[in-house]
């Protein structure tokens, strides 16, 4: 069973970047893929969701991306958000029910406001207590458990020799995985992380120090380094862990595309006009004409 978990642990460590990141990264992208592959309809996941609320911002885009670059829809991103919809929508008329009680006597009405003025709440404080997620999102949470694994296969097998081998050619960790490992570890583990984060982190800074000489107008002729010459977004990637990948520009114009014909149209019906693409094409620099599916 250690030789499957060392595996997979070495696995990671052979990809660029902190093997942790890596690690979660997989994860939280299997999940979304599953969730679109098969687990959309699950009765189980839609309820999670609600608690939930939903996914964080971060994955909620990535669910979007996905779904828009492997599937070029978005019926399973419809389908989970129109039941989101029809949720918060049925908490808010409840809500706006839910003003101040009639009182009955003028005793309970000056309680009431006694009570305003020595703890006062916000009006709509109790729709903000239903609006708040109740669990955590759950593609975090995959992201955390994943994490949390390879941490424990790095501290019960960091003695090994091939753990010790693929870790050293390895990024080693970045800080936050550091942290996160330095708060589970033992005392021979925490010497170890720390020789080997203090060899990678004074590779990095000689790495910074030549980058930052190189680039002085007076040496910018010598032949450059291009290890040395990414130096910096390494120092980036070591203080801050590995960054979300960007979505590809076909992506990124249809969630503009997606606001701006809203925008277009909503704005033209406020001023009763015909929306301009009913008209059979915009022709205006408000057109939103820079996307095309190429479905
Ligand atoms: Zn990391
Ligand atoms: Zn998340």
């Amino acid at each position: 069973m250690l030789d499957l978990r060392v595996a997979d642990f070495v696995r990671l460590c052979r990809q660029p970047g902190c093997p942790l990141c890596a690690a979660r990264r997989q994860a939280e992208q299997r999940y979304i893929e599953g969730v679109l592959w098969e687990g959309v309809n699950d009765g189980h996941f839609r309820a999670k969701l609600k608690r939930s609320l939903g996914f964080c911002p971060e994955h909620a885009w990535v669910l979007q991306a996905t779904e828009d670059t492997h599937w070029r829809d978005g019926l399973g991103t419809a389908s989970i958000y129109h039941d989101l919809a029809r949720h918060i929508l049925e908490m808010l008329p409840n809500q706006a029910q839910n003003g101040p009680a009639p009182f009955r006597s003028r005793l309970r009405r000056w309680l009431a406001q006694l009570r305003q003025r020595l703890w006062p709440t916000a009006p709509a404080a109790r729709l903000l207590a239903q609006l708040a997620p109740r669990q955590p999102c759950p593609v975090c949470r995959t992201g955390q458990g994943a994490e949390k694994r390879i941490v424990n296969i790095l501290l019960d097998a960091w003695q090994m020799e091939e753990v010790q081998a693929a870790f050293s050619a390895s990024a080693g960790l970045c800080l936050p995985h550091l942290r996160q490992a330095l708060a589970r570890a033992d005392q021979k583990a925490t010497a170890f992380l720390v020789e080997t984060t203090a060899k990678k982190l004074d590779q990095l800074a000689a790495d910074l120090a030549e980058y930052e000489r190189q680039h002085a107008w007076r040496f910018r002729d010598e032949p450059k380094v291009e290890r040395e010459e990414q130096a910096w977004v390494r120092a980036v990637a070591f203080f801050a862990g590995e960054a979300v990948e960007p979505e590809a520009e076909r992506v990124y114009l249809r969630r503009r595309h997606a606001l701006e014909i809203f925008h277009i149209e909503n704005q033209a019906e406020v001023a009763g006009e015909q929306p301009p693409m009913a008209r059979g094409g915009a022709s205006s620099k408000d057109s939103p004409a820079t996307y095309r599916d190429e479905t």
